[in-house]
């Protein structure tokens, strides 16, 4: 039964939609305007075809009772004709809202028309008026309802306050047929008008409940995918970070005996291979590290350590590590850390040093010219907890907008030349972010292609109240109070930094971009307590600078401080400036410098951690030393030993140029390298003793030579002494103990200045 109702119906539906143009027809998203020109289509042909019929009725019925006899038939026609013209005139032009409007107004019109026709207020069908509305409603909005509405209420009192209307005495037989009339009509009506809203209901309701039946089918089905998703991230992760370890452990084995094969007799040839064996080693070291973390985080099985650390410190042994290699590439540094910002924190130092690394080595690997700067700033967020942000800022190649998003995906690079040109594996930021993330903070960056990076982060860390914070950190400085200060320097971001940290002192700062800037200030009349002086500028260096003020202001009370690279601090230096400080500068160093040239400037500056070695210093600037060593690292750190040891040294990178060197000047002592390329230790020696004989330096040979028997050879090729690498600070202070006795003993008489 409901079966055939429902052909019947889809009958129905075909015949109507012959109507209805295709666009309305196959409007997939549209399905509510189909309904509603169907509805206008079957009601305009239903109210035309019974209309006609009427007219024909009426015409019959109506016999005599003039003028009824004649209007009516002739209305019904019309109004049948109209009808039935607006499904074919829909089919045509598409223009259902007009259409549907004026079938609306048009049977309004006619009900009104039929109403007044058949006695106005008194008409048995008065009650029709009411299905207007109803039609406005199922056909357009809600607003076209309301205004029908109100235009059957006008009608409605409008025949209300023209009372009875007698075009003619209707007969009672007649009376009741138009009564039957109407209330079949608006039986048919309401019919048709509640079959079509439960028709709707009940369609919506199937939609809806079909597609919530889709929804949980595919919902269970992402469930479970999500469910294997994880079981196999999980199993991935677990697998990469026993494979890392199982890995590391006969790396282990490979650098480690790398180290102690290179620490043997090898030739120049078979160092080098050593030398390559073990730095492979350290990058594939750091490789599986990364990885290892990575799974590790990605498993979960990442846990943090809870300790106390010093927040400057872990941030300032970060910027140590890199500082070399940003010198090198020429790039200014510079950090500042807020004042107020507590000095130790309970949190995880490793991890927290870990995520500074990467972004400073992303900064100095991604930037040629220009500055990286880093700048801390806090905030508590109560329950003893502070909230820190970090961002390192860089002027290197910046990032695509467009790739800005991938960056902090696993193993993602901004581009793949990315790895030809800079090595890497695209774990780095991966790794950082979910580090801070770990830490309740997070990770994100600005950066503008070919201007530069910034990378921002955030931790949250309990803090460690102390008693009393560091000296350089407390409000109250009187030592440093209303002292003048000029800060010289090219780097306005540098300048900036140390003008904010110095005004904190209760300093009064005045800024110089240049030499040139400065001394206009000096010559002006202007003066300081002290000056921090940069070394390296472009057209007027420091040092040139403290040599036109100590020339044009020799009585200047001025303390002179030089903020220098990893310079060497030459005796040339040591006379110009009162204190030195290494870039980028340390607020606790900074605070020490000043406090110390400001308060106690007469004092001889000795105060370094090793009096029992330190004492031997002052008569040490005398003594000219030669370094001949070929390796970057092994030069800074000889030049750092002999400088901590009070000597002052220049350097020759093989045999070569120390020849060419003592030709030009003579030096006491020469420290030389066994192994260098193009001649060696022991050649150079042995034309040491050719050329200058008697007038030859004290040579004293570095080796890694650890085996015994060596010294021999050494001493039988003309040096005088001998240390193994890698040199500890004692054994070089002993030995140039011996080598200065030596030098001093008249026979030598090597110290006349040339
Ligand atoms: P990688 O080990 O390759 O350096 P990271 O995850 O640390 O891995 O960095 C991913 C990529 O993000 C880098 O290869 C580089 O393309 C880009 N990137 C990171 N830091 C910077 C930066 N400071 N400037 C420009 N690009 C950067």
């Amino acid at each position: 039964m409901a079966k055939s109702f429902f052909s019947l119906n889809q009958k129905l539906y075909n015949l109507l939609d012959w109507f209805i143009p295709p666009t309305i027809r196959l409007s997939a998203n549209n399905q509510d305007l189909l309904r509603r020109a169907r509805l206008l289509v079957g009601n305009s042909l239903f109210i035309g075809i019974s209309s006609l019929m009427w007219s024909a009725g009426f015409k019959e019925q109506l016999k005599g009772l003039e003028p009824l006899a004649t209007i009516l038939p002739i209305f019904f026609l019309v109004m049948g004709l109209a009808n039935l013209a607006l499904p074919f005139i829909l089919q045509k032009t598409n223009a259902y809202k007009i259409l549907a409007v004026i079938h609306v107004l048009l049977n309004f019109l006619s009900m009104v028309f039929f109403v007044f026709l058949t006695g106005g207020i008194t008409s048995p069908n008065l009650f029709i008026m009411g299905i207007i509305p109803l039609l406005a409603m199922m056909l357009l909005s809600t607003r076209v309802t309301l205004f029908t509405m109100v235009l059957s209420l006008l009608a409605i009192f409008g025949f209300r306050m023209l009372g009875v209307v007698e075009l003619i005495e209707i007969p009672t037989e007649q009376l009741d047929d138009f009564r039957a009339m109407a209330a079949a009509m608006g039986t048919l009506a309401l019919a048709i008008i509640a079959l079509f809203f439960e028709s709707g209901r009940k369609r919506n309701q199937n939609q809806l409940e079909t597609a919530l039946k889709n929804l949980q089918v595919s919902n269970e089905k992402l469930q479970q995918a999500n469910q294997e998703a994880q079981i196999a991230t999980k199993a991935k992760s677990e697998f990469l970070a026993n494979m890392s370890h199982e890995i590391r452990t006969p790396l282990n084995g490979i650098i480690g005996i790398a180290g102690l094969l290179s620490s043997t007799a090898l030739d120049q040839e078979q160092q080098e291979y050593g030398q390559i064996i073990q730095s492979s080693g350290d990058a594939l070291l750091e490789i599986i590290n990364s990885i290892l973390d990575f799974s590790k985080i990605e498993a979960g099985r990442l846990e943090l350590e809870e300790e106390p650390f010093d927040l400057r410190q872990s941030i300032e042994d970060a910027l140590d590590l890199i500082t070399p290699k940003a010198t090198s590439k020429g790039l200014e540094l510079g950090y500042s850390a807020d004042r107020q910002i507590p000095e130790f924190f309970l949190g995880d130092v490793t991890r927290f040093r870990q995520i500074m690394l990467n972004l400073l080595g992303n900064a100095v690997k991604f930037t040629e010219r220009g500055e990286i700067m880093v700048f801390v700033t806090g905030e508590e967020v109560g329950n003893g907890r502070y909230q820190l942000h970090i961002s390192v800022k860089d002027t290197g190649i910046g990032i695509p907008a467009d790739r800005i998003d991938a960056l902090f995906q696993s193993f993602s690079q901004v581009d793949s030349s990315t790895t030809r040109r800079f090595g890497g594996t695209g774990l780095g930021l991966a790794i950082s972010k979910s580090l801070a993330e770990l830490m309740g903070g997070k990770m994100w960056v600005e950066s503008e292609a070919e201007k530069g990076s910034t990378f921002h982060f955030t931790v949250q860390l309990s803090t460690m109240p102390l008693e009393e914070p560091a000296h350089y950190l407390q409000p109250e400085q009187p030592e440093l109070w209303h002292k003048r200060v000029l800060i010289l320097d090219d780097n306005t971001t540098n300048r900036h930094i140390l003008n904010q940290q110095m005004v904190g002192w209760g300093m009064s700062c005045v800024e110089a971009a240049s030499a040139e800037e400065a001394l206009t200030l000096l010559l002006a009349g202007e003066t300081f307590d002290v000056a921090l002086v940069d070394e390296q500028m472009p057209a007027t260096s420091g040092l040139q600078f403290a040599r036109l003020v100590h020339q044009q202001f020799p009585a200047t009370p001025m303390s002179l401080l030089l903020m220098t690279s990893l310079g060497q601090r030459t005796q040339d230096k040591k006379n110009l400036f009162d204190d030195f400080l290494t870039k980028p500068v340390k607020p606790a160093f900074l605070h020490g410098a000043l406090q110390e040239v400001l308060s106690s400037k007469h004092l001889a500056p000795q105060a370094t951690h090793q009096p029992e070695l330190t004492a031997f210093a002052p008569t040490n600037h005398a003594v000219r030393i030669l370094l001949a060593e070929d390796n970057r690292i092994n030069q800074q750190v000889g030049l750092r030993m002999l400088e901590k040891l009070g000597f002052q040294a220049d350097l020759a990178i093989n045999g070569a140029e120390v020849l060419e060197t003592l030709t030009i000047q003579p030096y006491h002592i020469v420290l030389m390298d066994i192994q260098m390329p193009e001649m060696d230790g022991i050649a150079a020696t042995r034309q040491i003793h050719e050329r200058f004989g008697e007038q030859r330096p004290y040579i004293i040979a570095l080796t890694a030579n650890a085996l015994a028997g060596q010294r021999e050879t050494y001493l039988e090729a003309g040096m005088d002494d001998y240390l193994s690498k890698p040199i500890k600070l004692e054994s070089l202070h002993q030995v140039l103990q011996k080598a200065v006795e030596a030098v001093n003993a008249p026979a030598k008489n090597l110290f006349q200045e040339s």
